[in-house]
C-alpha cells in the first residue's frame, strides 16, 4: 500500500491534489477520470458483445430496461426492427426508416459527449397514415425498448403564445411528469406529436386573419425541433410569471411527429402525374401505385399540404404507414405478444377460465372492423362488445371453460351498441 503522504491514482499516476477523488482498493487507488475512463471501455466493449449476442438480446431489453433507471439501452437497428416486429404487424418500411433515425439519433447523443468536431444533425421523424394504423404504437415501442422517457402529445390543444389554448413548451412537462422530473433523463426522450396534421397553415395567405392554432404553433415548434433550452411550465398550461419554471434542453429530445394528413394522397398523385409525363408506366403498376401512393411521400408533398418549410426542414425524416388491410387486422388479433385475443385470454385465466374462439369468430370480427371502417382500434371495442356479458356473468361460477362460436358472437355482437356505429 502506498504511504497516506503520497497517494496517488494507480492508473494514470496522479497525485492526491491533481485529482477530485481517489476510490482505494486493496493495492491501490483509482481516480475519478480512470473511472470514467473504464467505464468507457466497458460500454464499448459491452457494445460489441451486444453486437454478437444480439438475437438474445433484443427480448431481453425489457427486462434490464425495468430495472436499470432510465439507462439508455442502445440496439443495433436490426435488433430494434426485430424488436418492433413483436408488437407491430407490417408496416415494414415505417419500422426500418424509424429504427435508423433512433440508432443514428442515439450515435449522436454519444458522439457529443467524444467531443468529435463533425456535428451530427438531430433526425427527427414525421410519420403519415390514417389514423389507426399504428403509428403512436410504433413511437411507444421505441422509446420502451430503449428506455427513454416518453410522452404523447397532441397538436391541436397548443396554440401561439397570448391565445386561449396551452404554450408549446407544455409538452415537455407531459415528459417530465412521465420521468418523475429528472430533467437529466428527459432531455433524451422520445416526445410523440400526434395529429401534426391539424397545425397546417389554413391558407396560402397568413395576412387575413392570425392562424394562432396553425402556422403560430409550427413557429413555435422551430426551435424546439431543433433544440434549445426551453422554460417549462411544471404543471403544464400556460406559462405565467409567478410560477417556477424548469429549464430543459431540447438538443437530445427526439421528436416524432404523426398525422393522417386526410386528402394527401390527391397531392401526391398530382406531383406524381406532372413528374411522370413521358414515362411508359403500365396500367397494372399504375393500379398499383395509386392504391399505394403514400409510399412515394415527400416533404414537397407536406409543404403541399401546409406544412412550413421551416418546419419541414427540421423534420428531415419522411415515412408512411399502410392502411391496415383484412389481413394484417387478422395478424393484430392474435400474432402480436399482447395481442387482443391474448390480453382477453389472460383476463379470463384469471378467473380460472379457459377462453377459446372458433376460427370463424375471429374472421368475423375482422369482416366488423373493416365494414364498419373502425380499423385495428375497433378490433377492441368489437371483442369488448362479444366478450362483456361473459366478463360480467362467470366471475363467481364454477365455469372453467369458455368457447366462443360464431353464433354466440354473432348474437352479442348485433345484441351491443357497436351495431349502431356503421358508417355509411
Ligand atoms: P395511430 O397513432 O396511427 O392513430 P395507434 O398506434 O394508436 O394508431 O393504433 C391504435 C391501436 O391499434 C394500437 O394500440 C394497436 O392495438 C392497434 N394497431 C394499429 N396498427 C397496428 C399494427 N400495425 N400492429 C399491431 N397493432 C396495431
Amino acid at each position: 500500500m502506498p504511504k497516506q503522504t503520497n497517494l496517488h491514482c494507480s492508473f494514470c499516476g496522479r497525485g492526491r491534489d491533481e485529482v477530485k477523488i481517489l476510490i482505494a482498493g486493496q493495492e491501490g487507488h483509482i481516480c475519478e477520470n480512470c473511472v470514467e475512463h473504464a467505464q468507457d471501455i466497458i460500454t464499448q466493449e459491452l457494445g460489441l458483445k451486444q453486437e454478437s449476442n444480439s438475437a438474445s438480446s433484443a427480448s431481453n431489453a425489457l427486462s434490464s430496461s425495468a430495472t436499470s433507471n432510465f439507462k439508455l439501452n442502445i440496439r443495433k437497428p436490426f435488433e430494434i426492427k426485430k424488436f418492433l416486429d413483436e408488437y407491430i404487424i407490417g408496416q415494414d418500411d415505417a419500422k426500418k426508416v424509424i429504427t435508423v433515425a433512433v440508432y443514428n439519433h442515439f450515435k449522436r447523443i454519444n458522439q457529443k459527449q467524444s467531443q468529435d468536431d463533425v456535428e451530427i444533425e438531430k433526425s427527427n421523424v414525421v410519420m403519415v397514415g390514417e389514423t389507426g394504423t399504428g403509428k403512436t404504437l410504433l413511437a411507444k415501442t421505441i422509446a420502451r425498448l430503449l428506455n427513454v422517457p416518453f410522452a404523447i402529445v397532441d397538436a391541436t390543444v397548443f396554440t401561439e403564445a397570448g391565445y386561449v389554448g396551452e404554450d408549446v413548451e407544455s409538452m415537455l412537462t407531459r415528459l417530465l411528469q412521465n420521468c418523475n422530473y429528472d430533467v437529466a433523463a428527459a432531455e433524451r426522450g422520445i416526445v410523440y406529436v400526434d395529429e401534426i396534421d391539424k397545425i397546417a397553415r389554413k391558407g396560402d395567405n397568413p395576412s387575413i386573419t392570425r392562424d394562432v392554432s396553425g402556422e403560430g404553433v409550427q413557429q413555435g415548434l422551430l426551435k424546439m425541433l431543433e433544440g434549445t433550452e426551453v422554460l417549462v411550465p411544471p404543471q403544464g398550461g400556460r406559462k405565467h410569471p409567478d410560477q417556477k419554471m424548469i429549464k430543459v434542453d431540447t438538443k437530445n429530445i427526439l421528436f416524432i411527429c404523426g398525422g393522417a394528413f386526410d386528402g394527401i394522397d390527391k397531392v401526391i398523385a398530382r406531383r406524381i402525374n406532372t413528374n411522370a409525363i413521358g414515362f411508359n408506366v403500365n396500367k397494372e403498376s399504375q393500379d398499383y401505385q395509386r392504391k399505394n401512393l403514400l409510399q412515394f411521400i415527400n416533404a414537397q408533398d407536406l409543404k403541399s399540404f401546409g406544412l412550413i418549410p421551416e418546419l419541414l426542414g427540421r423534420l428531415p425524416i419522411v415515412t408512411y404507414l399502410n392502411p391496415l388491410d383484412a389481413e394484417t387486422l387478422r395478424s393484430i388479433l392474435t400474432t402480436p405478444k399482447n395481442s387482443l385475443i391474448k390480453q382477453y385470454t389472460r383476463l379470463f385465466e384469471f378467473e380460472g377460465i379457459d377462453l377459446t374462439f372458433d376460427e370463424a369468430v375471429l374472421n368475423f370480427m375482422v369482416e366488423k372492423a373493416m365494414e364498419y371502417k373502425l380499423g385495428a382500434r375497433g378490433l377492441r371495442s368489437i371483442c369488448e362488445g362479444i366478450l362483456t356479458d361473459a366478463m360480467f356473468e362467470l366471475p363467481g361460477t364454477n365455469e372453467n371453460k369458455l368457447h366462443i362460436t360464431l353464433d354466440y358472437a354473432e348474437g352479442m355482437f348485433n345484441k351491443s351498441k357497436m351495431s349502431l356505429l356503421k358508417v355509411a
